[in-house]
């Protein structure tokens, strides 16, 4: 599994850091967690083609982990018609595909395709036979999730984003029941030393990347990375890829 980060920032774009998206890849298949930045751009910068993402994973529907959505969507719904992602949305998914069909309506001049939408629910979420998705709810906002990603016998979380009180009320701990490979873990809201009481001396814990997180959490997150003497820390930046 190759995890490479497309956007990386939190709430608001940074100079070098787009909002949050992940591309995951294993072997040909593709498949996003989140689409917070423009990810066809991206693609065609990194000669991927659109066709091969497969699915398509919102953490919740705040804007920096949306905005993307509906250029690629729009895009496919012309130019790239091979495109055929299942799309899962967290709430009110008639209301978010009537809105992305208005606007494919708005700038099309032809009736605008359908797409595959499905909602999110805690629990096994998807299965192609290649990944598994398993959803655990949050307490961000209503419908907000973290995604449990399981494919070549390895586990990898992403924490989506947490509670503003942060992990100890919010992070899915029985994730660590098992061996994670990876938990890729936002520190947006809070200091990222708030994991150190969920993660310093568990055996289960393989590595950690700090994802989505504001500037002004670095200190916090170099004090996680000195603590965590024996499970490496990385800190995600546009373009940063991970092989597990
Ligand atoms: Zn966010």
């Amino acid at each position: 599994m190759k995890i490479t980060f497309l956007g990386s920032s939190h709430g608001i774009p940074e100079a070098n850091r787009k909002c949050s998206s992940a591309l995951v890849e294993i072997g040909e298949n593709r498949y996003l967690i989140d689409c917070g930045t423009d990810v066809t751009e991206q693609f065609a910068t990194k000669n991927i083609p659109i066709d091969s993402v497969r699915a398509i994973f919102i953490t919740h529907m705040h804007g920096d982990h949306t905005n993307g959505l509906i250029p690629y969507l729009s895009l496919c719904a012309w130019a790239y018609t091979n495109a055929d992602p299942e799309i899962y949305l967290p709430g009110d998914v008639e209301k978010t595909a009537r809105a992305i069909r208005d606007w494919n309506a708005c700038n099309l001049s032809s009736e605008p395709r359908g797409f595959r939408y499905r909602g999110v629910a805690v629990g096994p979420l998807y299965d192609d036979g290649i990944l598994k998705v398993t959803a655990f709810e949050t307490k961000h906002i209503n419908h907000s999730y973290a995604y449990l990603l399981e494919a070549e016998g390895k586990r990898v979380l992403f924490s989506g984003d947490l509670s503003h009180r942060g992990p100890s009320d919010d992070f899915p701990v029985s994730v660590l029941e098992k061996p994670l490979a990876l938990a890729i873990c936002e520190s947006a809201h809070f200091d990222a030393t708030e994991y150190l009481p969920l993660f310093k001396g568990c055996d289960n814990l393989g590595s950690v990347c700090i994802n989505h997180y504001s500037e002004r959490h670095m200190i916090s997150m170099i004090e996680l990375k000195q603590a965590l003497t024996k499970i490496p820390v990385t800190f995600a930046t546009d373009g940063m890829e991970i092989r597990i």
